[in-house]
């Protein structure tokens, strides 16, 4: 491991990724690599969850396609120097922030989308410029393994190197000193990696889990929410970070939004769910398990089958799900959906802030005003009014989350920004010397350094578009 880090900081410091051009090159050769071993990679992840091929295309590999050909198309405005103005103090200069590669980074990734997460941030790592250590997850081993064998021979060690390993190895592979971190996971092992990080005072991005609370106010429009609801969750059965973990609905359409529910998981499943081709399997037994233990009985309206052979547990709605359930005390993570009934919207919203940040917050209602008040008062990572899920796939907006849900977000120019530091820059010529700094520093002076500190220079043959915020 120490080798291989200390490989890549020679490979980067010796300037081998600065070059746009370069960066291009690697994020093309990376695209062709993918296409052209799509069977592969589905035939790898079929073994780990039954996905179909249809699926991986989809939901694994159509987003790091859309951020390599993003990257490729705003690489060059993404990376250019941002003029800003100088101040008096300053004068004569020019002020600049550039963003530089941070050099060698490590990306560690979950098991839940084993290609789509590991590969987006290493996407946006390698367009900022940096070297990339990938460290997919143990649990989805066929896929880790399928990453490792088509990165590992396409590119070269000291650029972009996959090692696999759980968590003890993963451990160790943490003492090595990297230049930023991604990580993706739970929130128990994101505080671990943070420790870890602070050892060296590595900066880093974590994109964790939770709880995502859907609430659906009474005028909300029913078949819709619960369309919208039910997919959201059916999305690799309920295995995503962004799934609506729980429902908060109103006591007036709780029957209405139940029954939509049901139909709309039998429209996807046709009542077949066993060989629904949009439900992969649970990842393995103990989450099986875990899943299991969570569904109430006396609480189900539909759903509820389960076959430990196939690792397979059906669309499951649990009603009358009291905050106090067992269910509610962790991140459900699977194909199980509890709903909770309220009649005053300030409940649900209280008991929201009372739990740990979620990454998201969906809210379905007509009214757009009180959904973007709640979006202001209560805390999520991000918010999706009316839909769920599809937020991820917008590469034009950022993704994150905040508090126990995360820190950092990426996607699109948000993660190049995340995988660059603005290094601060001012450029000097040399015809003009403020004396004024030099002692004797008499009483005198400081009323004119009072007069000129804070005031920025604004001459016409100076100011640019760039560094106001626009581009
Ligand atoms: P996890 O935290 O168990 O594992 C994530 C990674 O950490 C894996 O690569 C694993 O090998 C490694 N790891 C495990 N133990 C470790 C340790 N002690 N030290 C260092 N590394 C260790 O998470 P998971 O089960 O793979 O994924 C599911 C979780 O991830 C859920 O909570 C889900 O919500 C979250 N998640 C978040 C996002 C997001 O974008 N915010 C996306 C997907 C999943």
């Amino acid at each position: 491991m120490h080798s291989l880090v200390e490989n890549q900081r020679r490979y980067f410091q010796e300037g081998n990724t600065f070059p746009l051009e370069v960066r291009k090159e690697i994020l093309r050769k990376l695209r062709t690599v993918l296409m052209k071993n799509e069977r592969f990679l589905a035939e790898a992840i079929y073994k780990d969850f039954k996905k179909s091929f249809y699926l991986t295309v989809e939901n694994e590999l159509s987003l790091p396609y859309g951020e390599i050909n993003l990257a490729l198309k705003k690489m060059n405005r993404w990376a250019a120097p941002k003029r800003f103005r100088t101040n008096l103090v300053n004068f004569p200069a020019s002020s600049w922030s550039v963003p530089v590669p941070y050099g060698v980074t490590l990306v560690i990734g979950p098991w839940n989308y084993p290609y789509m997460l590991n590969l987006v941030p290493a996407i946006s790592s390698l367009a900022a410029g940096n070297t990339v250590i990938l460290k997919p997850s143990e649990v989805a081993f066929h896929s880790s393994a399928a990453l490792r064998e088509l990165i590992n021979s396409s590119f070269r060690p000291e650029l972009f190197h996959v090692v696999e390993g759980d968590g003890p190895q993963t451990t160790e592979l943490l003492k090595e000193k990297f230049d930023k971190i991604f990580f993706t996971g739970s929130t128990r092992v994101g505080k671990i990696v943070m420790k870890a990080a602070s050892n060296n005072l590595t900066p880093l991005i974590l994109e964790l889990g939770g709880k995502n609370p859907a609430i659906v106010l009474p005028d909300a429009n029913v078949k819709r929410a619960a369309q919208r609801i039910m997919w959201g969750k059916m999305h690799n059965n309920g295995q995503a970070c962004v799934s609506p973990d729980h429902v908060y609905v109103h006591r007036d359409i709780k029957g209405a939004f139940l029954k939509e529910l049901k139909n709309t998981a039998e429209m996807i499943h046709r009542n077949d769910p066993l060989n629904c081709t949009m439900l992969p399997r649970v990842i393995n037994e103990k989450n099986f398990d875990r899943l299991i233990h969570l569904i109430d009985r006396k609480k189900v309206v539909f759903g509820g089958n389960y076959n430990k052979d196939a690792l397979f547990i059906e669309p499951t709605v649990l009603k009358d799900v009291l905050e106090s359930d067992p269910i509610m005390k962790e991140e459900v993570f699977g194909p199980i959906l509890p709903v909770l009934e309220f009649s005053d919207s300030n409940v649900p919203l209280k008991h929201i802030q009372k739990r740990p940040v979620p990454l998201l917050l969906y809210i379905f209602t007509r009214n757009t005003k009180m959904a973007k008040a709640i979006t202001r008062k209560v805390p999520s990572g991000g918010v999706m009014i009316n839909e769920t899920v599809l937020h991820f796939i917008n590469t034009n907006t950022h993704f994150g989350g905040l508090g126990e849900s995360g820190m950092g977000s990426y996607h699109g120019k948000a993660g190049f920004e995340g995988f660059s530091h603005q290094k601060m820059l001012i450029n000097k010529p040399n015809w003009f010397e403020l004396f004024l700094k030099y002692p004797p520093y008499k009483l005198g002076r400081l009323s004119i350094f009072r007069a000129v500190i804070g005031r920025s220079v604004r001459f016409l043959w100076w100011r640019s578009d760039e560094g106001t915020g626009k581009e």
